[in-house]
């Protein structure tokens, strides 16, 4: 039997796509021997800063770091408590912690997002920031939240690892706080090839400081101004991002037409709610890091696509952060453990073909035929 394989994503697929590019980029970082903090870094954070539209964007090592090093340079003091949600990768609860913050976990809405209300119910004297997460390549609604941190005193840093070119109200994800955080790890729309991450902001002393950080507290004169990190992103992946960064708008455009797809598929069937289609509110431009859907009898249909060759995934391993007893929340969270009972992920990338996706929708609908 020739049955038909739809992995959830082709890392080699991917690379085949612009191999040429790739490779050329890369052979010039080696033929010149420029690893660390070379033109094609400073190229890449120029261009990025121009794409988002902040006046500075610094690479660094991962994503995680720039949230972490976004609290810590927006005034994060230790002990201060920093509201984020629950349906987010551990690394934005990981980043609050390491910077030395308390990470208070709150509810997520209908959208998937960070619930407004949820956080009003979690501030406490000792709020001092909010986290929303941009997750799937959406920006949450940003105006109640901005609102709440304005009424109470705090300060945003957007996890918007997942929402690189996303816009709230024609604003881009990453803008809205002190400082917002990109990861460029390979599955991300704008993926390298290893580990990667770039902070944004407008404020110049905020950019100085992480600059400083991410270079073991090292000036440009060399001197040592503080104890720092390593956490600098390598020139090889920034050259191989210059090339992706290039053509990242078309990427985008290709991710919103197999959303379409799924919409005019998929749409209207009793036991599928879908993620809304790309031209569905003019409020919101989504990037559809992912496409993330809740189902009825989810484990059953999941089995079945998996048998038909279709694979797909639950985020963070199935959990969101607060259902992990190591990591000691005590919450209540009814919406989040309501999603985790029916979310699930399809298969979402370039390298997906039209053909790919009438196959998903088809497998989808014998399933709930029957
Ligand atoms: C990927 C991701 C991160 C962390 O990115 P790394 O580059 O892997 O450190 C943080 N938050 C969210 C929502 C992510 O999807």
């Amino acid at each position: 039997m020739n049955m038909r394989q739809v992995p959830f994503f082709n890392y080699p697929a991917v690379f085949s796509q612009r191999e040429q590019e790739y490779l050329q980029a890369a052979e010039g970082v080696l033929r010149r021997g420029a690893y660390i903090m070379q033109k094609d870094l400073f190229d890449f954070e120029a261009a990025l800063a121009h794409y988002v539209g902040s006046r500075q964007a610094i690479g660094l090592a991962d994503g995680t770091m720039a949230i972490a090093l976004g609290l810590l340079t927006a005034g994060l003091r230790r002990g201060d408590e920093v509201i984020l949600p629950s349906h987010t990768f551990v690394a934005t609860a990981a980043a609050v912690h390491h910077a030395g913050g308390i990470p208070v976990l709150c509810d997520c809405g209908n959208d998937h997002l960070i619930e407004p209300d949820s956080v009003k119910r979690l501030l406490t004297k000792k709020t001092r920031a909010i986290v929303p997460v941009q997750l799937n390549g959406r920006t949450a609604n940003m105006d109640p939240i901005l609102q709440i941190a304005n009424e109470h005193g705090l300060f945003i840093v957007e996890d918007s690892c997942q929402a690189l070119g996303a816009k709230f109200k024609g604003r881009q994800a990453g803008t809205f706080g002190k400082t917002g955080a990109f990861s460029f790890y390979p599955s991300k729309t704008l993926g390298c090839f290893g580990d990667g991450g770039a902070l944004v902001t407008d404020d110049d002393s905020i950019a100085e400081k992480v600059r400083l950080l991410r270079d073991h507290g090292r000036s440009s004169t060399g001197d040592i101004t503080c104890f720092g990190f390593n956490a600098r992103l390598d020139n090889l992946q920034a050259a191989i991002l210059n090339v992706k960064l290039k053509h990242y708008q078309q990427e985008i455009e290709r991710r919103r037409e197999i959303a379409r797809l799924y919409h005019e598929r998929l749409f209207g069937m009793d036991d599928l709610v879908l993620p809304p289609g790309p031209d569905d509110d003019p409020a919101h431009f989504d990037i559809y890091q992912n496409y993330e859907v809740e189902a009825g009898r989810r484990e059953a249909l999941r089995e079945f696509l998996d048998r038909s060759g279709v694979k797909t995934i639950i985020q963070w391993g199935g959990k969101p952060v607060h259902q992990f007893p190591a990591l000691g929340f005590h919450v209540d969270l009814p919406q989040t453990d309501r999603l985790f009972k029916r979310c699930f992920l399809l298969p979402m990338n370039t390298s997906l073909t039209d053909d790919e996706v009438d196959y998903v929708c088809t497998q989808i609908r014998k399933f709930y035929s029957v």
